[in-house]
C-alpha cells in the first residue's frame, strides 16, 4: 500500500462530511485547509439540521410524556413555555458543538478559512472571505463537501416570514396558532411534532398515499396513529395547489387526488419537500467535474469525480442525504487520497426518523424486497410482548428482521418504537458482519430492554419465541 500523505488538500464545506474529511486528512499528516461561510465547522447538520431539531424534539418528547403520565397517576400542570429561553438553550447546544469542532480544527492545525470558495481551475480556489476580501489558494487536491439546501416549490414561493423552510422553522420565532406542513417526510414530521408539542395546531399534507415514503408501511402505521392524535390533520394523496398571503395568515388551497379542493388559512407554512444538492459551485465548469440529472456531483467508489484532482462527498453526491453517510464518505475519500485500498460500498446505511415513536431501518426493506421480487423471510416481534415496552406504557412498537430464507443471513432490519434510532445500530452491525438468524437469536441481550426485541425477532425466524405463543400448525 503506497502512502501519499505529504499533500496539500482543501476541503470545501465544513459539514459532517467536510470536517470529518479535513480532520482525518490532518491526522494522516496532510496539510489541510477547510473552507466554510460559518464561523466554525458544523454545516447544516449542526447549525440548522440534525442537532437543533433533536434538541427541540427532546423537549417535545418531554412535554408529550408528561401528558401521558396522567395514565400513571401523575398529573403535571400545563407547561409554561419560555420561548426565548428554549431558543437560547438550543443555540447553546449548537454553539457548544460547533465551538468544539473549531477547537478540534485548531488542535489539528487545520487552516480554517471562513468564506465561500469558487474554482479558478481544478486545483485553484478563489475564496471570498466573510470580510469581503478574496484570496487565491492552490492545492494538490480538493474535496467538495458543499452539502444541500431545502428544495423550493415555485407555486409555494411567497416573500413573507409566515412561509418557512426547515431553517426558518428551527429559528422558532413564535408558537403559531396554526401551521401547515407541506411534505410528510422526516423533516416535516419531526418539526411538525415539535410545534404540535409546543401547542400549535398542525396539519400535514403529503402528496403520496402515506407518510414517510421509503419506509415500510407496517413501521409507519404506529407512528401515523400517534401523529393523528398529536396533529390536527394528516392529509395524504393531497397537494398544496397554491398559497396566498392575506396579511393575517396564509390561505392555502389543498387539492385531493380526486380533484376536490379545500381552502384553509394558516398562521405559518413549513415547506419540507426535500433537499437539493449544492452543486452550482462557481467556476465548477472550469474543471472536469460531472454533474448528473438530479444535480448530484458524479463520483466513483473512491469518491473521486471526473476530475482526478477533485473528490466529492456527502449530500452533494447523492442519497441518502444523511450526516453519517457524509462522514463515512469523507473518511473513504481521504483514505483513497492517502493511497489506501478503499471503496465506499456499505451493505447498510441506517435511516432514523426521530419522531415519537421513532422509526428506523437499515439494509433491505420489505417494500424493496417485494418490488425486486426477492425471496425473503420476515420475522416480526410485536412490542406488546416486550416487558420493557410495557413498563414504558409504549407497546405500539414493532421490530422486524428480513432474512435470506436459504442462507439465514440478516438482510434488513426495521424498528418502530421508542429508542428505535439507538437500536438500529445493532441491525447495521448484524448486516455488515453477515450475521445469521442463529447469531442474533443466540446473542444474550440484557433484560428488560427494548433491545431484546431484536433477539426475539430472530427467534421468531425459527418459529419459537418464548415471549409469544404461536399455536403449532396441523
Ligand atoms: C432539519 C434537518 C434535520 C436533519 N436531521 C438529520 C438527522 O437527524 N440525521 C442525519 O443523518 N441527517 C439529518 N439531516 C441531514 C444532514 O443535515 C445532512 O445530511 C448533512 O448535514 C450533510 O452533510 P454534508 O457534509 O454533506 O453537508 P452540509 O452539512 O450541508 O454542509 C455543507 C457546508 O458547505 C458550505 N458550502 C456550500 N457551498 C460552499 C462554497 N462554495 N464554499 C464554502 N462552503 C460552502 C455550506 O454553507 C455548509 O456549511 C437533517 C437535515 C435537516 C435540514
Amino acid at each position: 500500500m503506497s502512502e501519499s500523505t505529504n499533500l496539500n488538500v482543501a476541503v470545501v464545506g465544513a459539514g459532517p462530511g467536510g470536517y470529518a474529511a479535513a480532520f482525518l486528512a490532518a491526522d494522516l499528516g496532510m496539510s489541510v485547509t477547510l473552507i466554510d461561510p460559518e464561523v466554525n465547522p458544523g454545516g447544516v447538520c449542526l447549525y440548522r439540521g440534525c442537532i437543533p431539531s433533536k434538541a427541540l424534539l427532546h423537549v417535545a418528547k418531554l412535554i408529550e410524556e408528561s401528558e401521558q403520565a396522567k395514565n400513571w397517576g401523575i398529573e403535571f400542570a400545563a407547561p409554561k413555555i419560555d420561548l426565548a429561553r428554549l431558543r437560547s438553550w438550543k443555540e447553546g447546544v449548537i454553539k457548544k458543538l460547533t465551538g468544539g469542532l473549531g477547537l478540534l480544527s485548531k488542535q489539528r492545525k487545520v487552516r480554517y478559512v471562513q468564506g465561500r470558495a469558487a474554482f479558478e481551475n481544478s486545483t485553484t480556489l478563489r475564496v471570498t472571505k466573510s470580510d469581503g476580501s478574496t484570496e487565491s489558494l492552490s492545492f494538490d487536491l480538493i474535496i467538495l463537501a458543499t452539502g444541500s439546501r431545502p428544495a423550493i416549490v415555485p407555486a409555494l414561493k411567497l416573500e413573507t416570514p409566515r412561509m418557512m423552510d426547515s431553517t426558518g422553522a428551527l429559528n422558532l420565532e413564535d408558537i403559531p396558532g396554526t401551521l401547515l406542513v407541506v411534505g410528510g417526510g422526516y423533516i416535516g414530521l419531526e418539526l411538525g411534532s415539535v410545534y404540535a408539542a409546543l401547542g400549535t395546531s398542525v396539519t400535514v399534507v403529503e402528496m403520496l398515499p402515506g407518510l414517510l415514503p421509503g419506509a415500510d408501511r407496517d413501521l409507519v402505521a404506529p407512528l401515523h396513529k400517534r401523529l393523528e392524535k398529536l396533529f390536527d390533520g394528516i392529509l395524504v394523496n393531497t397537494t398544496v395547489a397554491s398559497v396566498k398571503d392575506e396579511g393575517s395568515g396564509i390561505r392555502a388551497t389543498l387539492k385531493a387526488q380526486d380533484g376536490s379542493t379545500q381552502e384553509k388559512v394558516f398562521d405559518r407554512v413549513l415547506v419540507s419537500v426535500g433537499r437539493k444538492p449544492n452543486s452550482e459551485i462557481a467556476g465548477l465548469e472550469k474543471t472536469r467535474v460531472q454533474v448528473g440529472d438530479r444535480g448530484f456531483i458524479q463520483v466513483n467508489k473512491q469518491l473521486q469525480t471526473g476530475d482526478p484532482a477533485i473528490f466529492a462527498i456527502g449530500d452533494v453526491v447523492g442519497e441518502p442525504m444523511l450526516a453519517h453517510k457524509a462522514m463515512h464518505e469523507g473518511r473513504t475519500a481521504v483514505e483513497a487520497i492517502a493511497g489506501h485500498k478503499v471503496a465506499f460500498e456499505p451493505n447498510a446505511i441506517p435511516a432514523v426518523v426521530f419522531t415519537d415513536p421513532e422509526v428506523a431501518w437499515c439494509g433491505l426493506t420489505e417494500t424493496q424486497a417485494q418490488n425486486e421480487n426477492r425471496e425473503v423471510k420476515v420475522a416480526k416481534f410485536p412490542w406488546a410482548a416486550s416487558g420493557r415496552a410495557t413498563t414504558l406504557d409504549r407497546t405500539e412498537g414493532l421490530t422486524k428482521i428480513l432474512f435470506d430464507p436459504h442462507t439465514e443471513r440478516v438482510l434488513g432490519v426495521g424498528i418502530v418504537g421508542v429508542g428505535a434510532g439507538e437500536m438500529i445500530a445493532e441491525g447495521v452491525l448484524a448486516i455488515e458482519m453477515a450475521a445469521l438468524a442463529r447469531d442474533v437469536a443466540m446473542t444474550i441481550h440484557p433484560h428488560p430492554t427494548l433491545s431484546e426485541t431484536v433477539m426475539n425477532a430472530a427467534e421468531i425466524f425459527f418459529g419459537t419465541a418464548t415471549d409469544i405463543y404461536r399455536p403449532k400448525r396441523g
